[in-house]
């Protein structure tokens, strides 16, 4: 299913009992030539810490970068967060789990070969990973799939993903839905409406994860995706969620309660906090929730 990208006004705001799960590039970030040279809008850090504020907490990032690399991208925050596509996950009170990881040095030795062999490739080590970018040469993207194919043959417990202009080798129990299930079983995410944004095919895991537990899937950009809703690109999150903040900040304090359900309150809200207050209220109403 490929829905049409909405406008940032036709899009739900988030409700209080929102925990929301964001990728990184493509989806808060918008991409770069090489992934070093992705910049990050002071304005969208502010957002986040009024999210997150507003949400208790409940605010992660789910990416395929290294934590650390997620840290320093969005310093000051430092966000409860799943790396390497839930091959390293931190929770909300800063313990981190790594998960261990199959031999990659096959993998490693048949990157960094091709690279030598082939400039415009960008060979990425991370923790339990290996990604081989080609974003810079994009017709070497046959001779990336077949190095790395061959290297994983007899390689059990790796898989090899397929991102935008990046193979990436991790291994094959770490997925993004399970990273952001993992989160929705710990506090400050236990019983919140999930909702996760991403851009990619390494998203459909955490889209697919968040939707059977009644939540809301938003994908950034083009392509296929099982998610039920789009925006159309990285600045049109980067809005909604500005909006969604102001709106979150200005509904009535009501700590941990949940949304109203669909119809209850919904005239009363929108009295007292004003229109954006009664569209967050809406959205409750709303198939697949915001
Ligand atoms: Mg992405």
């Amino acid at each position: 299913m490929s829905p049409a990208p909405l406008s940032v006004s036709e899009l739900p705001l988030l409700t209080p009992d929102a925990a929301l799960f964001l990728d990184f590039d493509g989806t808060l970030a918008d991409l770069a030539p090489r992934p070093d040279a992705v910049r990050v809008p002071p304005s969208l850090i502010h957002t986040l810490q009024r999210l997150q504020q507003a949400l208790h907490g409940a605010v992660a990032v789910v990416s395929g970068r290294p934590l650390e690399q997620l840290d320093e991208l969005l310093r000051p925050l430092r966000l409860p967060s799943a790396g390497v596509h839930g091959v390293e996950r931190r929770s909300a009170d800063g313990y981190v789990q790594r998960l261990a990881a199959p031999a990659l040095d096959r993998v490693i030795e048949a990157a960094q070969a091709l690279c030598a062999r082939l400039p415009g490739l960008l060979v990425e080590r991370k923790h339990g990973a290996v990604a081989l970018h080609y974003r810079q040469a994009p017709e070497l993207r046959p001779y990336c799939e077949a190095a790395l194919r061959a290297a994983l043959e007899d390689a059990p417990g790796l898989t090899l993903l397929h991102g935008k202009m990046v193979y990436e080798v991790k291994p094959a129990v770490a997925n993004k839905g399970h990273a952001i299930q993992a989160f929705l079983r710990e506090p400050p995410f236990r019983g919140r409406r999930a909702l996760f944004a991403g851009d990619d095919v390494t998203d459909e895991d955490g889209f697919a994860a968040v939707q059977s537990e009644g939540g809301t899937a938003i994908k950034v950009g083009d392509g296929p995706s099982c998610a039920r809703w789009r925006l159309g690109d990285p600045q049109a999150l980067r809005e909604w969620l500005a909006q969604c903040a102001h709106a979150l900040d200005a509904a009535p304090v009501n700590g941990n309660r949940p949304a109203a359900a669909p119809g209850e309150a919904a005239a009363g809200t929108s009295r007292e906090a004003g229109p954006e207050a009664a569209r967050a209220v809406r959205a409750a109403a709303l198939p697949g929730g915001a």
